[in-house]
């Protein structure tokens, strides 16, 4: 029965690891088999295996691996950097090299700029259609979600976020602005502003959205005509007057673009 027990708690984890990290499984397996075979004892040795393991694919192995199957780990410049590094260390940071080169042209467009590109969830290094979590359509190297930008209470812009996982802190809807939240919750689609439960704590929460840098952050984007589509909530597209037909809304089934931009080939 404990045996039982234990077989499926470790089936749970492999399957937890492999959602949110996709490696994170395998390499769990490979640290178990190897526990096995070393004989010495010590403390903690499981999760000792598995942290060295597991550290050492995520940033020495993977990226030098994952182009051999057509994605490449975003490349950090002083421009481009995680809003949270954890996005690099769940291999949640592969994007196949055209996107990398939109984001380095779109990062040299904005040379002149205080903006620094923000990125958050993109892909995982390996595999297609293999979903990255909860974005179903992250699962092809050709789509990334960037952070806004935002303004102190000056008026100064700033590169600070205001969540710590950088997602789920929305910007209000102002008066006689389209509320597409309500519209989608009333459609029934009640996971539409889930991603509130997934800011991993608040903070800076003086920031608020600065539309002029926001707007020209989405407009760097677009100067790329390989940039097939963004993502974005409806109020701030029309608040920024935005109107590029390749500015689109998402649909009810996905959740709410007011806390980041989507940006695909
Ligand atoms: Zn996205």
């Amino acid at each position: 029965m404990k045996r039982i027990l234990q077989f499926f708690l470790h089936l749970i984890w492999i399957v937890f690891l492999t959602i949110v990290t996709q490696i994170g499984g395998v390499v769990w397996l490979i640290s178990l088999l190897i526990g096995r075979f070393w004989k010495k004892e010590i403390r903690y040795k499981k999760a000792l295996l598995f942290t060295g393991l597991y550290l050492i694919s995520t940033l020495v192995i993977v990226p030098l691996i994952a182009p051999i199957f057509g994605r490449m780990s975003v490349q950090h410049t002083h421009k481009i950097r995680p809003t949270n590094y954890a996005t690099v260390l769940l291999n949640r940071n592969y994007v196949k090299p055209l996107l990398n080169q939109v984001l380095q042209k779109t990062a040299q467009s904005l040379k002149d700029t205080p903006i620094e590109i923000r990125y958050l969830d993109a892909n995982f290094p390996f595999i297609d259609e293999f979903p990255l979590l909860p974005h179903l359509s992250h699962d092809d190297g050709e789509k990334i979600d960037i952070s806004l930008v935002y303004q102190d209470t000056s008026g100064k812009m700033t590169n600070r976020k205001k969540s710590i996982s950088g997602y789920g802190s929305f910007v209000p809807i102002k008066k006689g602005e389209i509320d597409q939240t309500a519209r989608c919750k009333k459609a029934g689609y009640f996971q539409y502003d889930c991603t509130k439960y997934a800011t991993f704590g608040s903070i800076n929460q003086d920031l608020i959205l600065s539309e002029k840098y926001t707007k020209q952050l989405i407009l760097a984007f677009l100067k790329n005509k390989e940039v097939g589509k963004i993502f974005l909530e409806p109020h701030l597209k029309s608040r920024m007057q935005l109107n590029s037909s390749r500015i689109r809304f998402h649909g009810c089934r996905s959740v709410r673009h007011d806390d980041h931009i989507h940006v695909q080939l």
